[in-house]
Order: structure tokens, then sequence, then C-alpha cells
């Protein structure tokens, strides 16, 4: 007897599945498909992509279904839109041989009004992605009364991918259903819950490990002051010049900002943000998607769905207010076997919430110091010359041009070309990075990694910090009685003293802003144009201070805060991030 039918499958099924070239059943189908045949139990797979799972529950399935009945009987529900074309596929083969029986794929991004009219004609077996799915149960377009069985394929995906609502919904809708089979690589407490809040007694079934955490991830943190955020979210972008990234904020208004001062410094970066149309977003996917811009950032909401192959860097800008996110954010790297790294900006009052979610995804971060100036130069530098050794110069007939480029450059070395080749490429990065600050926070109680020890571009020397203050550098230190009480925030301060004063960014150093007020770095020669513009001036009905700072430059403290009344009225020009 052919294995596949001593299984219990049927004659069309087992014929289709020995021309297709398989022999036995792989440990997962050899478990799965007798429970699964019985039609009526629950039933949890921890299983891998490429163990034969998608056969597990797919012949079962098929042999299941009563072609008599041209309605809904089965619903796959997967993570992906690629996932379910690739189900398709699989299901066409294997059914090859039964007559009668349908199977439709419905997923984002695909006409919706095609899938509607396919649906129509009596399909039995449905593979659906879950936003498309709610998109047409909403349309009642699909009907999923007389659903039998209710597939989840790779539901720890769809949970990192934030459908976990979408999962519920459809679990809901599904009243008359027999049993629910859940495929999953890992088991996060989040497919746990599913297990527990919608299945009866499952059998479970562990191919391999049973491990909560994704071991390709490096989850990376760096700790450094609130106000120096951005700089190191700036500072990493740098430092890793391949990156192909996700940056996570938590709100809305904090993406928009982010991205904005990013564009405005040449970064390749979009937001995606709930304002965008789906028109929009869809545009904004593409261009991510294509790699035609590097950096893409979002929030949880809007980031809901994403799944792009080989981002290499998740970042979170900020924390999730609630951990467990965490997960969601991080599992867009790593995806399919690759690699990727996790990376945390926090300051020394969040590092406390590193060891919760330590513990929640099981696996150990790595505090890592934030590199210099000089570390991002260097890694920049040799990034570039190793893009300068692979560069392809097979068909560019450069053979040509060579008796006249060896004339030119007879009278200067191989070591001279070299350098200028990367001055060009790198005055800027120098000229922006030669003052640069130390980012990291000045707390220091556990281990770091430096990038020294792994990092071999940066030939085994660490970079050297650089003072915290630009003002021995030809810099006054001006103080001012606004801060973020009175709605601004860095960069609408700095476009503020910058439009008051007609004065041009380049004369700018570091900016501090406090709560009632804010303290400027600026060219020495300029000091006395920016003070003149704003001291005594009117700002929503209050008195302006601006004087130079005496001093060192001094960590902010709220000083000048005596005109507090007159900062409770009129706060509108420039609105205070709110969370939305
Ligand atoms: P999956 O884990 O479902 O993505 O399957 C991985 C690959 O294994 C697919 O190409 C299947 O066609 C193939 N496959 C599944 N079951 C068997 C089997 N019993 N014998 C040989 N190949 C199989």
């Amino acid at each position: 007897m052919n294995a596949f039918e001593a299984l219990g499958l049927n004659e069309q099924l087992v014929q289709a599945v020995t021309e297709m070239g398989f022999e036995t059943p792989t440990p997962i189908q050899e478990k799965a498909i007798p429970v699964l045949l019985s039609g009526t139990t629950d039933f949890v797979g921890l299983a891998q992509t490429g163990t034969g799972k998608t056969a597990a529950f797919g012949l079962p399935l098929l042999h299941l279904i009563d072609t008599a009945q041209k309605h809904p009987q089965a619903l796959i529900v997967c993570p992906t839109r690629e996932l379910c074309i690739q189900i398709c596929n699989d299901l066409m083969h294997f059914k090859k041989h039964v007559k009668g029986l349908s199977v439709e794929p419905v997923y984002g991004g695909a006409s919706i009004v095609m899938q509607i009219r396919e649906l129509k004609r009596g399909v039995q077996i449905v593979v659906a992605t879950p936003g498309r799915l709610i998109d047409l149960i909403e349309r009642k377009a699909i009907d999923l009364q007389k659903v039998k069985y209710v597939v989840l394929d790779e539901a720890d995906e769809m949970l990192n991918m934030g459908f976990r609502d979408d999962i519920d919904f459809v679990l809901k809708n599904t009243i008359l259903r027999e049993s629910i089979w859940l495929f999953s690589a890992t088991m996060p407490t989040a497919v746990k819950a599913i297990s527990k809040n919608f299945m009866t007694n499952p059998i479970e079934v562990t191919m391999g490990k049973k491990n909560t955490a994704n071991v390709n991830i490096d989850h990376q943190y760096f700790i450094t002051p609130a106000h120096s955020r951005y700089d190191t979210l700036k500072r990493l972008v740098d430092f890793n010049p391949g990156m192909y990234g996700l940056i996570f904020t938590r709100t809305k208004a904090d993406a928009q900002e982010v991205a904005e001062r990013l564009v405005k410094e040449g970064y390749d970066i979009e937001a995606l943000h709930g304002d965008l149309t789906q028109q929009q977003r869809d545009k904004v996917m593409g261009r991510f998607r294509s790699k035609s811009i590097q950096l893409l950032i979002a929030t949880d909401v809007a980031a809901r769905g994403i799944d792009v192959d080989g981002i290499t860097h998740v970042i979170n800008y900020e924390l999730p207010d609630d951990i467990e996110v965490y997960t969601h954010r991080s599992g867009r790297t790593a995806r399919a076997g690759k690699s990727g790294i996790c990376i945390t900006i926090c300051h020394s009052r969040e590092a406390y919430k590193i060891r919760s979610i330590e513990k929640m995804v099981n696996a150990q971060f790595h505090r890592l110091d934030i590199p210099s100036g000089k570390d991002v130069c260097r890694k920049q530098f040799f990034h570039f010359m190793d893009k300068l050794m692979d560069a392809d110069i097979s068909n560019g007939e450069y053979e040509t041009y060579m008796p006249d480029l060896q004339k030119k450059f007879e009278e200067i070395s191989k070591e001279e070309v070299l350098k200028r080749v990367a001055a060009l490429e790198f005055n800027h990065f120098l000229k922006y990075y030669q003052h640069s600050d130390d980012l990291n926070a000045k707390t220091d109680s556990r281990e770091r990694r430096e990038y020294s020890s792994r990092d071999s571009s940066n030939n085994g020397e660490r970079g050297e910090r650089t003072s915290f203050s630009r003002s021995d550098n030809g810099y006054s230190r001006l103080f001012i009685n606004l801060g973020t009480k009175d709605g601004f925030y860095k960069a609408s301060f700095l476009q503020f003293i910058l439009d008051e004063s007609n004065l041009n960014k380049e004369v700018l150093g570091k900016i501090d802003i406090r709560e009632m007020n804010a303290w400027v770095e600026i060219d020495k020669a300029a000091a006395p144009a920016m003070i003149k513009s704003m001291d005594g001036k009117k700002y929503n009905g209050r008195l302006v201070r601006m004087n130079e700072a005496d001093g060192g430059f001094k960590r902010p403290t709220d000083e000048g805060r005596s005109d507090r009344s007159e900062r409770t009225e009129g706060r509108k020009r420039i609105p205070m991030r709110e969370k939305r």
C-alpha cells in the first residue's frame, strides 16, 4: 500500500502526490494527516516552511471537501500574497484528479472586483490574506456561514504583522466551523492566546524546537539622552550604509517630523501614516519594496500588514508603550531564514524596559556604544572602497579611454588618486562629523560591546570621543526663555529662530531644548544678530529673553521660568507633539 494511502487519503490525491514524486510522507504529514482527516479535531502544528506543512493540511482539506456543495467550506488564512499564491499552486497540483473542486486565492494589491467575481462562481476553498479577507467580509462578498475548516498558516507571522484583530474577527465570524488548524513556526504568547480562546482540546504536534525567539535577529540597544534621539538615529543610519530599514515611532507626528528632517538632510526616507490615501500608501510601499527608498518610517498602526523581504534593520526610534508590540516590530526583519538586526534607541530611564522585553522574546539584548563621528566616517569610507572594488567595469569600453587617462594621471600616484576619490565622496561626511558629539548617555552599568571588537572595517581602533560642546570652537552659547512648554520641539524651534533672525542654518551648533527654556550654540560672529532679532520680541504675548549664557555649556535647568503665567495663553503657533 502506498504510504499516503495508508494515511487515509483518497485515490485521486494519492495519484497526484505520486505523480509529483512524493514517495513518503514527511514527519508533519505523517502526524497531521490522520488527525485532520477526522475533520472535527482542532490542531496546532509547530512547523517551519519546508517541512511539507502545505500538503499536511492541504491534502486532508481536499479530501474532506464535498464537491457537490458549491459554497466556501474551507478558509485558509496566511500572512502574505506570495504565500497565498504558493498555497494555491500546491493545492492545484494536489487536486489535479479531483473533479468539481475550486480553489480561489484572494489577496491585497490585486483587483477586488475580479476576486468578487471569481468567488461568485461557487468556490469551495478560499485562500486569503487577512486584510483582503476582511474587506470581502465587509462588502458581504464572501459567505463564511458554512465554512467548516479554518486553517491559519504561519500564524506567528500574521500576528507579527499586526493581524491579531483580523484573525479574531475571522474566527468569530466562522461560527459553524468544525475545526481550526493552526500552523506556526514559533509559539509566542499571542499564538497561544488564539489556541486558548478559540480552540477545543487541540492536538499539538511539534516539529523541531519549540522556541519563541527568532534566533536570526540580533537585538541591539543604544542609550542616549532623550534630546539626542534624532541625532542617534541619524548616526546609526550613517554607520550602516547598506541599511534597508524600517523605523518605528510611537506617534504619527513623530514619524512625520523625523521623516521631514531626514529628507531635508538628504536621506532616502518616506513616512507611512494614516493620513495617506490607499493609493499614496501603495505608492510609498511600492517604492520601499523596489528599494527606491532606503528607509521607511511608520507607526505600528500604519505598518500593519507590511510585508517586505530583505529588511536588514528594524529601528525602534521609540519603544512601544506595550512591550508585546516589540515582537511585531522586530519580526519584520530576519524573515525566510535570513538574519536581521533590531535596534532600539532609548534613554536611561527606559532601559529597564529592555530587561522585560529580553524576557518576553527570550533573547539576549546587546548594549552597544553609539558610534562616534570618526567611527561613522571610517565605516562609510570602507564601504565606499568596497563598492569601488566591486564596480562592474566589464561593459563600459573603458579601455578606449585608458591611453588618455594614463597620460592625465602620469604625474600622480595611485595613493593620490585614491585620496582624491575619497575626498570627493567624503568631504561632506568629514565636515559634518568633525565636531560631532558623543551621543552616549553618561550612565554605565553594563558591559558594552564595542564596534572595534567586531567590525573589521574599523581596523581595531576605537573612535575617539569628542567633547560635548563646540563652544571653545568659535561658538557662543545663547540662553532663551522658550521651550517645549511653548509648543516647540527641536525642529520647529530651529525653524522659528532661523526665520526670525534671517540667519543661515550653518551658523548653528547644538540646540538643547527643555521644557521652559533652551540653549543655542551659534557661531560667535552671528550671535549678536541672533540676540538682536530675538531678545525683547513678543511670542504669544510674552516677552522673549535671549542672552549669552555665561560659563560652560551648562546642562539646562528650568531657569528663566518666572513668567510662567504668560505661557498659558495662545500656544497655537507651533503645536506640541501629540499622541494620536
Ligand atoms: P512546504 O513546507 O509545504 O512549503 O513544502 C516544502 C517543499 O516540499 C515543497 O516543494 C513540497 O512540494 C515538497 N514536499 C512536501 N511534501 C513532500 C513529500 N512528502 N515528499 C517530497 N516532497 C515534499
